[in-house]
């Protein structure tokens, strides 16, 4: 286990033919933007985790929806700073939601743990990045921004 520094398209190909089955079922339209050029310096296997964690979260909060199901990944690599971006079009969380699905076991599924976000902003934030989430009527956006070469702290 140890930090390097990794292409996120490369992470991204392994990710989505992972979760493939799961996109299949979901019947899910998956839209990549993703610059070649993009990295993170990290632990691999920690945003691994995250990333799989917010796509198993969008596919759920599409699961039901009727009409087009669409997720889009957007990963856009600036001079100094990493942004990765999941969006779903599976509708809004409540306003007064927003704050809490970060806390440990907060959950709205049956059969939820609660413990995925909560775990995922525990990661970033020791990447020295950023995890936040906002929702519209229409979409669910969840944005990680890291600056690359600062590592994990
Ligand atoms: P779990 O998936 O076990 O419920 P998480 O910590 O991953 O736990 O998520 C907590 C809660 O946040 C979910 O139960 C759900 O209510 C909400 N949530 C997370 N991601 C989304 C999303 N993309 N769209 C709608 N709600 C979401
Ligand atoms: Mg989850």
């Amino acid at each position: 286990r140890n930090i390097e520094v990794f292409n996120l398209q490369q992470l991204f190909e392994e990710i989505l033919s992972f979760l493939y089955p799961n996109i299949v079922d979901v019947n899910a339209d998956i839209q990549c933007s993703i610059n070649p050029a993009s990295e993170v310096t990290g632990y691999r296997d920690e945003i691994k985790q995250v990333l799989i964690n917010i796509l198993s979260n969008a596919l759920d909060a599409l699961q039901r929806k009727a009409g087009h199901k669409q997720i889009t990944i957007d990963v856009v690599q600036a001079e100094d700073t990493t942004q990765i971006s999941i969006s779903n079009n599976g509708g809004r969380i409540p306003e007064d939601l927003l704050p809490v699905i970060f806390e440990p076991f907060f959950t709205t599924k049956e059969l939820g743990t609660g413990i995925g976000l909560y775990v995922c902003k525990e990661i970033i934030e020791r990447h020295a990045g950023t995890l936040t989430c906002e929702s519209s009527d229409e979409n669910t956006t969840f944005t990680m921004e890291f600056s690359p070469g600062l590592g994990r702290t």
